[in-house]
């Protein structure tokens, strides 16, 4: 980034403008390890502030590269061409919760567990649950559509997002889509915008649907001998018309990651875990918490553990919360891909998915929203041995190949970012890679924002 350019910046932003290597390094990073130095950092309050940066930035030809918490999972924030990193930290309010329309609206850098809880104090429920929910904001789950636990039964952030306030890559201040229940006027420049990844618009507000508080939560944890009985049994959940709030499976590779770190009360022939949440009023909660325990058995369960209060939900819970950190624990390097099929597929996935780990002599540990057939699948390596990661990066080519061919889908909510990017047409098609160039183009015709993302292609911008 030119002398000139930083110059106006600081006119911009005083002293929220840094370009300290320190500053710099700090925004470097993000959930995948990986490291992009930006050129430099700003932290706006308000979408004028980012407006002029945009504007700026498409004089000068600097990429503005927005970031929420720099939790995602594909590197979506990653300044991999330099330029200058937007944060949202200091735009973190929520602007306000209306009980009578069920809406709240909200800035970007809002933590999306904060917004829970306002929402929470009015009786209200903001549904979107992403395990980072503790510090992921608002603006990160839009731009790459986060999911979560409860999006089996209540979706995902795409389904709560009513309108957004946002800044084009061209610089144009742009409100899309409604404050109001329904509105169909025009192309839904709203959807454009969620899972954009932040390369057409920066968003600088968003007006978000919100639902009643369900009354009360019960749980089930049931322990199968095999994968099969288990991903049959999210079936058969289904074919009983039951929509659980959340329906999580843990297969046998990641029982055992646990075991290593946390001690388990777990029958030795547990060879797979399916645990399942149902929300509502009490009673329908009692009646679908029977329905469910006699659809686990029916699939040849050899236990089902039940729990209604806090406390025995959560010893319920432990075992799926232990798994992202027990993995830490157990290989340095995580190729973590969140793949989703089929329910009908779930079976065959994970068949797959076993055989895989065999033949290929690689530790490949799933679990994930089983209801939504989104598989967290994490090959574990070494990072050390060049073998090993030759047959990791086939092993995941190989997964990739076989969820297309399965009528499903490469990432589930993590989003391309620059991790599938060498996989993206794969899915979507030359035609389609073609047509969403297109669009990137209408919305950000000099390539400022987040350039390097999605697809492979050397960007308009360089460095
Ligand atoms: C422990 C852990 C658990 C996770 N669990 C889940 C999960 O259950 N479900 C799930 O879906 N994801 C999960 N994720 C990944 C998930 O994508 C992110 O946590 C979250 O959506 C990213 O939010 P963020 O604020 O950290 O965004 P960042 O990582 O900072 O950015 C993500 C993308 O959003 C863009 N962006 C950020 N703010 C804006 C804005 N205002 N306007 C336009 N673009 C913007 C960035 O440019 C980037 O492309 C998890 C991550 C971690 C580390």
């Amino acid at each position: 980034m030119e002398a000139t350019s930083r110059t106006c910046l600081k006119d911009i932003f005083g002293d929220r403008f840094k370009d300290s290597p320190e500053d710099r390094l700090c925004y470097a990073y993000d959930a995948t390890g990986k490291e992009f130095l930006p050129d430099a950092v700003a932290y706006p309050v308000d979408a004028e502030e980012v407006r002029q940066a945009i504007l700026l930035a498409n004089e000068r030809r600097f990429p503005v590269i927005p970031r929420g918490a720099g939790s995602g999972f594909s590197g979506g924030c990653l300044p991999v061409r330099g330029g200058l990193v937007l944060s949202t930290e200091r735009m973190n309010r929520v602007l306000s919760i209306d009980p009578a329309n069920l809406l709240a609206v909200v800035e970007p850098g809002v933590v999306t567990e904060t917004l829970k809880e306002e929402a929470r104090r009015f009786s209200l429920f903001y549904p979107p649950d992403p395990a980072s929910m503790k510090f992921g904001t608002i603006g990160g789950n839009i731009a790459e559509c986060a999911g979560g636990m409860s999006a089996v039964k209540y979706g995902v952030t795409r389904d709560y997002v009513l309108g957004l306030e946002a800044v084009l890559g061209s610089g144009e201040m742009i409100r899309t889509g409604v404050s109001t229940a329904k509105g169909v006027v025009g192309y839904d420049l709203t959807r454009m915008l969620v899972g954009s990844e932040g390369t057409l618009g920066f968003v600088t507000r968003a007006t978000l649907r919100l639902l009643p508080l369900p009354e009360s939560t019960g749980t089930l944890l049931a322990l199968f001998r095999d994968n099969g009985e288990a991903s049959r049994a999210v079936a058969g959940i289904v074919e009983a018309r039951i929509t659980p709030s959340a329906m999580e499976l843990m297969d046998r590779s990641a029982i055992d990651c646990v075991r290593r770190v946390v001690a388990l009360d777990l029958p030795e022939e547990t060879g797979c875990a399916l645990l399942v949440e149902v929300d509502g009023a009490p009673p329908s909660v009692a009646s679908e918490l029977e329905g469910v325990e006699m659809a686990l058995r029916a699939y040849g369960a050899i236990e089902v553990r039940r729990a209604t209060d806090g406390p025995g939900r959560e010893r319920l819970w432990k075992l799926r919360r232990s798994i992202s950190p027990a993995l830490r624990k157990i290989a340095p390097v995580k190729l973590n891909e969140d793949i989703v099929v089929p329910r009908s597929a779930l079976p065959e996935m994970m068949a797959f998915l076993s055989e895989l780990a065999a033949r290929e002599r690689l530790t490949i540990v799933n679990f994930g929203h089983a209801g939504d057939g989104n598989i967290h699948v994490n090959v574990m390596i070494s990072g050390t041995d060049s073998d090993e990661r030759r047959r990791a990066d086939a092993a995941v080519e190989t997964i990739f190949r076989k969820t297309v061919d399965l009528g499903g889908t490469i990432s589930g909510e993590h989003g391309v970012g620059i991790s599938k990017a060498p996989f993206f047409e794969m899915e979507v098609g030359p035609l389609g890679v073609s047509v969403m160039k297109r669009l990137k183009a209408a919305f950000d015709p000099n390539g400022i924002l987040n350039p390097g993302k999605i697809w492979l292609e050397e960007s308009a911008v360089t460095r």
